[in-house]
């Protein structure tokens, strides 16, 4: 597909640690947090006039899900603006713990495993054709998807080792250590409907979010959260590259797995990249082996078929730099772009002045303390500010991506939700979907996301806005 939708979901981890009273429950917190939201939208599951989506489901980890992009740089800016929109929510909730007469700290992390040992994730949307193959594609992407954790995993660390598990060796058993990805000891097969009990790296589950006789939705349920906008830059670059080679038929290796979990923790806690692992024709192959089949084939296609995006030469290039850090244990030309590297780095210097290890509490606090979204106290952030990650989009894109939609169908949503806040409509909204609750006869459907103004909503609009007393300006949480 030569132009895609993007999007990403990201469930974050909540804490609280009090000073003197009695901890706070995720739920208790989770609710706190929500309470702005609450008091001006009535609901913990609103759509913003950005067009992303900000909701608290079954299980307490609030979740914030991007709007459709277009192209990456948006994409990128929207998911960061996720983390500045709930670090708003949680400077609120502070005072309200203030008020409450809570002495502690409440936190959020855009990470992926919390302290009780419970996985929640990080969503990649890509939008594909409906006539493409799926079973077929979605075949042939779950190699890639297993072995791209050694470029842009969010690194962890493991203070009693790797999980062992079944007849193959997991790293190295007993010994504290750090793995490339947060996730990939959560994952346990291919594909499937499931996404919590025997949690696949695709959900098939059907919903387009767009015309279902024109498009599917390649749903990507195994991947970190990233707190690197170049890492975020390279996993969903680099993965819609290989779904357009696959789309196209491009000719690459059958690397099919012979048993998925197994491969991920193998691939996962080997940082040499050379451990092999089984294929189902009874091969053996590593995830550099196979990471650099899938890069010399995108510059081969990238040749043939030219470069469909701004970005595509610095994908490239990272992608190369990521596999030769790997394969020569020198990190140094990755170190400030790819998170795993970055973390790797500090919590290395901190040992090398005196930390025992990976097991060392001070490393495990710092490990969680990188995914602190706080801008001031979150280790990321702070090493960001001092130039020591880098990134691809400004601080002030972010913030005005809190407010701006992307150009696509989530400029439409955007502009009726701002609309119908103003005008004091009551509304109902989803990915497709746009209605005015007291208005049964406006009922838009806009199944093309690409589509970015609607002759339909702007005369509603126009409509709504003289009717509006008020002047009219975005509302916001
Ligand atoms: P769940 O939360 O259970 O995984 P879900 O994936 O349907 O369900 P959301 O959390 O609402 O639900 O997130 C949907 C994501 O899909 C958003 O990031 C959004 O930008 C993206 N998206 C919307 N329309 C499309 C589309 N046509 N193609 C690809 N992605 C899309
Ligand atoms: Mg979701
Ligand atoms: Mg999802």
């Amino acid at each position: 597909m030569e132009r895609r939708i993007f999007g990403i979901e990201t469930e974050y981890g909540i804490s609280y640690v009090p000073d003197q009273l009695g901890p706070l429950g995720p739920e208790e917190a989770a609710r706190i947090l929500f309470k702005p939201v609450v008091e001006s939208w009535r609901s913990t599951n609103v759509f913003l006039p950005n067009g992303s989506r900000l909701y608290l489901d079954v299980g307490s980890h609030p979740e914030y899900a991007t709007a459709e992009s277009a192209n990456l740089r948006d994409l990128i800016a929207q998911d960061k603006a996720g983390e500045m929109l709930f670090a708003d929510l949680l400077n609120q909730a502070q005072d309200t713990l203030e008020e409450l007469g809570q002495q502690g700290r409440m936190y959020l992390f855009k990470n992926n495993v919390d302290s009780a040992g419970n996985s929640f994730g990080s969503h990649e949307n890509f939008m594909i054709e409906r006539k493409v193959e799926f079973a077929k594609l979605v075949r042939s992407l779950i190699p890639f998807l297993i072995t791209r954790q050694i470029m842009v995993g969010a690194g962890k660390t493991h203070p009693t080792g790797p999980e062992q598990w079944g007849s193959t060796p997991v790293g190295v058993a007993g010994e504290p250590s750090f793995s490339f990805s947060q996730r990939a000891d959560y994952i346990w097969e291919g594909a499937s409907t499931a996404t919590t009990r025997s949690r696949p790296l695709i959900n098939t589950r059907d919903e387009p979010h767009a015309d279902a006789q024109l498009y599917r939705r390649m749903h990507v349920i195994n991947g970190d959260s990233n707190m690197s906008q170049t890492t975020t830059l390279l996993k969903i670059g680099a993965t819609d590259i290989v779904l357009r080679m696959l789309e196209d038929h491009f000719p690459l290796a059958n690397f099919e797995v012979k048993d998925t979990a197994t491969a991920l923790r193998v691939v996962s806690h080997d940082l040499t990249g050379t451990a092999r692992f089984e294929l189902a024709d009874g091969s053996f192959k590593s995830a550099l082996e196979m990471q650099r089949h899938y890069l010399s084939s995108a510059h081969k296609y990238i040749e043939q078929h030219g470069t469909h995006r701004e970005d595509v030469p610095y994908i490239l290039d990272l992608w190369k730099r990521a596999l030769q850090a790997v394969e020569t244990g020198d990190y140094s030309a990755i170190d400030t772009e790819i998170d795993w590297a970055i973390k790797k780095k500090l919590l290395d210097a901190y040992i090398a002045r005196g930390a025992s290890g990976y097991d060392d509490p001070r490393i495990q606090q710092l490990d969680l303390s990188y995914h602190d979204i706080d801008p001031d106290r979150g280790v990321f952030n702070v090493l960001a500010k001092a130039g020591r990650a880098r990134s691809v989009v400004s601080a002030e894109a972010i913030e005005q991506a809190t407010m701006v939609p992307p150009n696509t169908r989530a400029k439409i949503r955007g502009r009726f939700i701002a609309a119908a806040r103003a005008a004091g409509e009551q509304f109902t909204v989803d990915w497709v979907h746009l209605r005015l609750n007291n208005k049964p006869q406006f009922n838009l459907q806009c199944k093309d996301p690409f589509e970015s103004h609607s002759d339909e909503v702007q005369m509603l609009l126009n409509a709504m806005r003289q009717t509006t007393a008020e002047p009219w300006s975005p509302p916001f949480i």
